[in-house]
């Protein structure tokens, strides 16, 4: 019996063993859908067995060996839609939605293989009429499951929403205002690819999200009103047509995305500021035989852009399974889907593929191409990585200084590990030297730690010596530099003719006395003046009375020598 795929693959387990390294692979789950009540009715055979939980066996019609598909999981029809979210690991998924990471659940496969029944559950019986709570889908059922964390995370989570088409090549916002019109698709560094003016809608609470997503998008609903469009309409708005393999054809690839943000969500490193994670659902349009659907007109133009953006997505996916063309280039450009899923398949974003088939040996050609393709999917590696905000990035100067020192760490262990006994296969004489070596250094240091810190207090207290000086000086020099004043005390002149009596300066002692010695009368007129050597020094320094002053000036003026002092 031939075997392809992968041989292991449990995405929850693969998951739970962290999503960040060298390279996760995408993981890949296999539902095979019951048989349908009109194969049922035209008595179709199933090609499909599933043995175990991880391998399917697929029967050739003609006879011939049974070639086996291993995946992640492989479900039977007889798998509830809870067993679905279970096996699929969703929530895991969640998790790391909440920690900043980029995750991405897509369905694949041949139209009416069951893959929008996964994702969101069943069309409604009528407009009102909810999905039963067991039929619901991984969509809703994540959105329950998020909206229960978040209640138990007890932070304030901002919620967003954006859900958007690709219909023949055009992206539409599903949740545009006006009428949808297509909207580019633009790339740059930090985002990748984006679509340029697509409509992001808060919600307050999930419950509300759950409310809407009971609708399904089969009802053909482009209802325009004034107020604004909820995500129901988005999802009513949703092209699909009904062709001979399903009633309620997708056609076109839908991508609602769930932008997940919390002010104290679980941090990726601690200390690291909180960042927003995201959580996208891409509904694949089927793959068709347009043969085989009958379909004419417009829709022959929808399957072929449908199938031409799955060709690309084939493509890309066969190429980033080659490790040299992985390097080089991946034609993303290709088309719309592939831009939008570029992150997905070949960045930084954890991807879930659900692969769904039909049973019936009438759809056996379109089941072993979805086969093959989520086999080479589930080769495809991606390199998960939380989103880092502005304001944890690391300028490169110092993420190299970390990876520098990181290096001195390792070298410094290492000479420690060959220091250990042990760890060294050092012989003991040896060992003690090194180690005896080792404490003479570390004594040596603690002498120099010494030494060096009596000279910075021998250095400080000089300093506040020094600053003290500085400030005697500084007054000093003040007092040198202030000018006689009336009020001050004034100082002594010693009289010229006797060069003994020293008269006492100043207004209050203007005129009328004489020296006890010579006699000799002091002039009556006060010379205010700056305390010099002596009277008649050459660099006596004269000043002249002040305006106050100036009016007890009298004539009959002492001795020329005299105006100095
Ligand atoms: P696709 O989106 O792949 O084109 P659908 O999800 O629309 O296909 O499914 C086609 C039909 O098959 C729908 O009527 C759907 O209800 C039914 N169907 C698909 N999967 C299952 C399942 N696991 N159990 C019951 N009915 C299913
Ligand atoms: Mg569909």
């Amino acid at each position: 019996m031939e075997e392809r795929g992968s041989p292991d693959g449990d995405p929850a387990r693969s998951l739970e063993q962290g999503p960040e390294g060298p390279g996760t692979p995408i993981q890949v789950v296999l539902r095979v859908r019951p048989m349908s009540a009109a194969e049922l009715r035209r008595g179709e055979q199933s090609a499909l067995h599933c043995s175990g939980t991880r391998t399917l066996q697929v029967s050739p019609p003609g006879g011939g060996p049974d070639v086996a598909f291993r995946f992640g999981a492989v479900l039977d029809g007889a798998r509830t839609q809870e067993d679905v979210f279970r096996a699929c690991g969703v929530r895991r998924l969640g998790e790391l939605a909440l920690r900043g990471f980029s995750c991405t659940v897509f369905t694949f496969g041949q139209t009416g293989s069951g893959k929008t029944y996964t994702l969101t559950g069943p069309p409604p019986q009528g407009e009102g009429v909810p999905v039963p709570p067991n039929l619901a889908g991984i969509m809703q059922r994540t959105f329950a499951w998020l909206l229960d964390r978040v209640r138990h995370l007890g932070a304030p989570v901002t919620l967003r929403a954006s859900y958007l088409e690709i219909y023949n090549e055009q992206v539409r916002d599903l949740l545009s205002l006006g009428a949808p019109r297509p909207l580019p698709v633009r790339w740059n560094k930090t985002q990748g690819f984006y679509v340029e003016q697509l409509r992001v809608v808060e919600f307050r609470s999930l419950g509300a999200l759950m409310e809407l997503m009971q609708m399904a998008n089969h009802i053909p609903l482009p209802l325009r009103t004034s107020r604004p469009f909820q995500l129901v309409e988005g999802l009513s708005r949703r092209r699909s047509s009904a062709h001979s393999l399903n009633q309620a054809s997708s056609r076109s690839h839908a991508l609602l995305t769930l932008y997940i943000s919390c002010q104290t969500m679980p941090p990726v490193d601690p200390g690291e500021p909180p960042v927003g994670g995201k959580l996208c659902f891409v509904d694949l349009a089927g793959s068709e035989k347009v043969a085989a659907t009958g379909s004419r007109g417009e829709l022959m133009l929808e399957a072929n852009s449908i199938n031409r953006s799955l060709l690309a997505l084939g493509h890309c996916i066969s190429l980033l399974l080659d490790p040299q063309r992985k390097q080089s280039h991946i034609p993303f450009r290709d088309s719309k889907l592939t831009k939008l899923l570029a992150d997905s398949l070949g960045g930084h974003g954890v991807t879930l593929m659900v692969a769904c088939v039909s049973p019936s040996v009438q759809c056996l050609p379109e089941t072993l191409s979805t086969l093959r393709y989520a086999s080479r999917a589930q080769r495809v590696t991606t390199r998960p990585q939380a989103p880092k905000s502005p304001m944890a990035k690391q300028p490169q100067r110092l993420e190299m200084e970390i990876r520098q020192l990181r290096e001195e760490n390792r070298c410094l262990r290492s000479q420690l590990g060959q220091v250990h006994p042990k760890a060294s296969g050092l012989s003991g004489a040896r060992v003690a030297w090194a180690q005896r070596n080792l404490y003479g250094m570390l004594q040596e240091f603690m002498l120099e730690n010494e030494r060096l810190r009596k000279e910075k207090s021998q250095l400080q207290s000089s300093r506040d010596q020094a600053r003290d000086e500085q400030r005697v000086l500084a007054q000093q020099v003040h007092e040198l530099e202030r000018p006689c004043r009336p009020s001050a005390p004034a100082p002594a002149v010693t009289c010229a003719p006797c060069a003994e009596h020293r008269w006492p300066t100043g207004p209050a002692h203007t005129g009328g006395s004489s020296c006890r010695r010579c006699l000799a009368l002091r002039p009556r007129v006060a010379w205010l003046c700056l305390p010099s050597p002596h009277p008649g020094h050459p660099h006596a320094i004269l000043t002249l009375p002040s305006s106050r002053e100036r009016g007890v000036i009298a004539t009959g003026l002492g001795p020329e020598s005299w105006r100095r002092c």
